[in-house]
């Protein structure tokens, strides 16, 4: 068996980077910036008001309350025209430019007012609720570096510094195909005999998609040398990877074994962990081909741990993995100390760390229970079990979240 680490050494330095393209903002999510982005302007423009209220002299304030004279009114969008003097005030809207003359500005609240007359009643010092130009991003900083995949929070800061069309990797096409003459797609009514349901080809899709890959739907394939022969070549032929599920474990791999050495190179490994131990990973021309196990459990796990960072490499992410953390056993979790072992927990807020305890059943065809964990807790080479109370990597696909209304609202 392979270590888990060494195959996705393996898998990570065999990628090639995708060609970059320039994308709209609104299509942009999720895609990998393949350039510095650098800001053209200062964010904000412009010295503005945080608050509705006056814009003063803040020595004008000392000794409130004061009766100033109220001589413009600037809402956003426009331009103060004259300069605040001695004794004077500019009526101001949160956002709006500070006038010439005038330091700090007088939240409403803190005034009363009738036509051109205000008093402020509460001081302010110099800078209060001003917005200084510059102050979110100076011009000129570096804003993000390639390799930043864009999320819609990017997206907010890219747009204020006017980069309409980033430079970001092509979104990747992955070929997705389920093997087995067993599989029936999800609408196929009532099952036959000995047939049961294709989950995975909706699940990968799915998890493509919230990746930011375009995936590509081949469809279901018997097992079938012909059948395979032709699903792989076009699969090949049309996208930026291929990824398939089943006829990679021992009994099956000869036939996908042989059909995949007539169109490309691809090693059939045991990776050593758990679940999806038999892993295929090859090229067919430049194409790369992640063959997954059957199992559902084992296709997200494989796509995790190699499909994932993967295709994040292609794209040039800085950041290849998911989020790992510390938490807590609440249940002993009893795993093979000859691999890496990826249980399904639930997790919920711990007073030091999240504390997490297993899903539900954990073979590799319950997928049931991983829908209903939110990370996987990985359990080491070298450790066969991590007792109650005691500390365990997890590797987090989901959150702890506040689950009820109630929960949420009573804080
Ligand atoms: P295999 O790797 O092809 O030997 O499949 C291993 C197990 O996974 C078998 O029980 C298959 O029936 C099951 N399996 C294979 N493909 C799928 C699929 N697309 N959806 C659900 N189960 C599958
Ligand atoms: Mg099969």
């Amino acid at each position: 068996m392979r270590p888990l680490a060494e195959a996705q050494r393996d898998v990570l330095d065999a990628m090639r980077p995708l060609p970059s393209v320039r994308t709209p903002l609104d299509g942009a999510r999720g895609l990998v910036l393949a350039e510095a982005v650098v800001a053209p302007h200062p964010v904000p423009p412009f010295d503005n008001s945080a608050v509705d209220g006056f814009a003063v002299r803040a020595g004008d304030t000392a000794g409130s309350p004061v009766a100033l004279t109220v001589i413009e009114d600037v809402p956003a969008g426009s331009v103060p025209t004259r300069s605040v003097g001695a004794g004077q005030a500019t009526r101001i809207m949160t956002g709006a430019v500070i006038p010439a003359g005038a330091d700090a500005v007088v939240m409403v609240e803190d005034t009363d007012s009738t036509g051109d007359a205000v008093t402020v009643k509460a001081s302010v010092d110099a800078g209060d609720h001003v917005r200084r130009a510059g102050g979110d991003l100076e011009e000129g900083a570096l804003v993000f570096d390639a390799g930043e995949r864009l999320s819609p929070r990017h997206i907010g800061v890219l747009a204020s510094i006017g980069v309409a069309r980033p430079l970001v990797s092509k979104r990747p096409v992955v070929a997705v195909l389920s093997t087995g003459d067993e599989l029936a797609p999800p609408d196929a009514g009532e099952l036959r005999p000995g047939g049961i349901r294709d989950s995975n080809r909706p699940m990968l899709l799915g998890l493509l998609e919230e990746l930011g890959a375009e995936g590509l739907d081949l469809g279901i394939v018997p097992d079938d040398a012909g059948a395979l022969r032709r699903a792989f070549d076009e699969a090949s032929r049309s996208a930026d990877a291929v990824v398939t599920s089943g006829g990679v474990s021992m009994g099956e791999h000869d036939l996908v074994k042989k059909v995949l050495a007539d169109l490309g190179t691809v090693d059939f490994w045991r990776v050593a962990m758990q679940p999806a131990k038999p892993f295929a990973f090859g090229f067919l021309g430049d194409t790369p081909l992640f063959g997954l196990p059957g199992n559902p459990v084992s296709v997200v796990v494989a796509y995790e741990q190699f499909v994932r960072p993967a295709l994040l490499a292609r794209m040039g992410a800085a950041r290849l993995f998911r989020p790992r953390s510390w938490a807590v056993a609440a249940e002993a979790l009893h795993t093979d100390p000859e691999k890496t072992v990826f249980v399904r927990v639930v997790a919920e807020a711990g007073p030091d760390a999240p504390i997490v305890r297993p899903a539900g059943g954990q073979a590799s065809n319950v997928l049931s229970a991983l829908a209903a964990a939110d990370a996987f807790a990985v359990v080491p080479v070298g450790v066969g079990e991590v007792g109650v109370g005691e500390r365990v990597e997890v590797e987090w696909f989901g959150s702890i979240e506040r689950r009820t209304r109630k929960e949420a609202l009573d804080g």
